[in-house]
């Protein structure tokens, strides 16, 4: 089904013309109950940050926690792959450059995140770690009629997490990549994170993960023993 072709660290996904990843961007608490869920405010513009390339991982391989957590929790996400150069673009411009969709694990080291805010420093080695963006294949735009209306599911050992819709987003997709567009140039083959719906829960060693993005795609995986 897929047309977009993604290659990470020497290996391609069956999904059409090559292009290389670039850049993840990533925005934080972009859905009211999860901003209520971890107590934190709702920022009054877009909050930005990146991963690298390193953090992508086959949706489906087990997830390896680091060993400097003892409590990492799972963010289960719309991913967007920009299929043309955006810089100060325009929110009507946005849809038509989105080239794919995919499932994405926003994984995050709560642990040691919590420590990082309280000392006020940066939070990469929380949430861009080796293996912390493990992501599904791209399916075509096309294939999703509204991605601002899908429903986002995940399941831990069968238990429900997330089961909420994209259209409870704050900030929406066009909004999120316009903003983002005027700090960082977006090239074709970036990615877009879009942020955790309610529902974050811990992720254990030899947990099971069932998840499913409407028109997107559905996936299991698991947590590394
Ligand atoms: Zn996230």
């Amino acid at each position: 089904m897929a047309v977009h072709t993604v290659t990470m660290k020497g290996r391609t996904d069956p999904i059409g013309v090559p292009i290389p990843v670039g850049k993840i961007v990533c925005i934080g608490r972009n859905y009211v109950a999860h901003i209520e869920e971890l107590k934190n405010e709702k920022p009054s513009s877009p909050m930005f940050f990146l991963k690298p390339t390193t953090a992508l991982r086959r949706l489906e391989d087990p997830i390896r926690l680091p060993a400097y957590s003892k409590k990492a929790r799972h963010e289960l996400e719309l991913a967007a792959l920009i299929g043309k150069t955006l810089s100060h673009c325009r929110e009507d411009e946005v849809l038509a450059a989105i080239s794919g969709y995919a499932v994405a694990i926003d994984v995050t080291l709560q642990d040691v995140q919590d420590k990082l805010k309280e000392q006020g420093h940066p939070w990469e080695i929380a949430k861009a770690f080796d293996g912390s963006c493990p992501i599904s294949p791209f399916v075509p735009a096309a294939q999703v009629p509204n991605p601002q209306d899908v429903k986002i599911v995940m399941r831990v050992n069968g238990q429900l997490r997330h089961n909420d819709s994209t259209a409870l987003m704050i900030y929406k997709i066009p909004t999120i990549v316009a903003a983002a567009s005027q700090y960082f140039t977006l090239e074709p083959g970036d990615i877009v994170l879009t942020g955790t719906p309610a529902g974050v829960g811990s992720l254990e060693p030899g947990d099971t993960l069932e998840m499913e993005i409407q028109h997107v795609g559905a996936y299991t995986s698991s947590v590394a023993r």
